[in-house]
């Protein structure tokens, strides 16, 4: 039987992967998805400790090949489900896999802005990753949704590559970071078109134009776009575990800084534990804590 089963192999999932293997325990980590999590869709970091700077796919890769060095599995399957109890096992998609403990690394999936036609349109114009799908809209126009960093890196990256790009944020201040900000503000052909929200996407097959409303003027505008990146937030991606652990009323799962859920040897780390700050720094640091105290857990059982 496996010490620690891992859901996730994103930044917090891949941190406990390397902190449990060093520990001398073996380690599955489960993850349907490509490895790194949100950070291996993200242009560049610029603010983890000790690297100055890196794409979000290289920082990905080395942090997996890191961990499969030191010995840990990866399997690519979906978690569905976890049944507590002594061994801990976690139910997926191609049967159970049991371990002494489990650390929930699940992370957060993409907020839609929830738009009549926007399911019928992603992929076809609407996207939530400037990072994969912008080069499709090369010297083009495009256009990106919110107001927080996520949102400034996409609009900074597609200023790279599309004619023209308007970033589109309901409030007149930015959530995210103001030396990103500033410097997004700065660029020639980005348009920002603050206090506005997007009221409707046009097009058959693909899209085509969005209809825009000012929230101060009440004023309506129609912008031809082909591309829009919506980068909203997050919504954690905990569904599968809600009958088996508690979580908040925002559905992220209920842990304080020891990273202890409501069941004894199941731990939360990274962006879908209840707190305040989601960063990579504070993923990788529930990583570590996560880890640490499954070991300890996988002890004891
Ligand atoms: P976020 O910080 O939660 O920002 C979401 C943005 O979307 C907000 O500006 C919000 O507007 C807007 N929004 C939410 N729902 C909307 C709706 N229905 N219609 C229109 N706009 C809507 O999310 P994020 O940018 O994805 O970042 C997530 C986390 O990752 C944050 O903790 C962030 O700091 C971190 N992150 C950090 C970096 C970095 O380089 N440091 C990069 C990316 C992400 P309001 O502002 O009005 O609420």
């Amino acid at each position: 039987m496996t010490d620690l089963v891992i859901v996730g192999a994103g930044c917090a999932g891949l941190t406990a992967a390397i902190y449990a293997a060093r520990a001398g325990k073996s380690v599955l980590v489960l993850e349907a998805g490509g490895v790194g999590g949100q950070i291996a869709s993200s242009p560049r970091v610029e603010n983890y400790p000790g690297i100055a700077s890196i794409s979000g796919l290289e920082f990905a890769d080395r942090l997996c090949a890191q961990a499969l060095a030191l010995g840990a599995e990866l399997e690519p399957v979906r978690a569905a489900g976890l049944l507590p109890g002594s061994p801990m096992t976690v139910l997926t998609d191609d049967g159970p896999r049991e371990g002494r403990s489990v650390v929930l690394a699940v992370g957060t999936k993409h907020r839609a802005l929830g738009l009549p036609r926007e399911q019928a349109l992603a992929g076809r114009g609407v996207g939530y990753c400037a990072v994969c799908d912008g080069a499709f809209y090369k010297g083009r126009d495009a256009a990106v949704v919110g107001g927080g960093s996520a949102a400034l890196q996409s609009a900074e990256y597609l200023a790279g590559l599309c004619r023209t790009v308007t970033l589109i944020h309901r409030r007149a201040e930015f959530r995210g970071e103001a030396a990103l900000a500033a410097r997004v503000a700065a660029l020639p052909n980005v348009r920002l078109a603050l206090e506005t929200v997007v009221e409707a996407l046009e097009g058959a097959d693909e899209l085509g134009a969005v209809r825009l409303r000012n929230t101060r003027t009440g004023g309506r505008t129609r912008l031809e776009v082909p591309a829009l990146f919506i980068a909203a937030g997050q919504t954690p991606d905990t569904a599968a575990f809600a009958d088996a652990v508690r979580l908040d009323p925002d559905g992220y799962l209920l842990a304080s800084e020891d990273c202890a859920t409501s069941v004894p040897g199941v731990f939360a780390a990274g962006d879908c534990r209840s707190k305040q700050i989601r960063q990579l720094t504070t993923a990788a640091a529930d990583g570590a804590v996560a880890a640490l105290a499954a070991c300890a857990w996988a002890d004891r059982a």
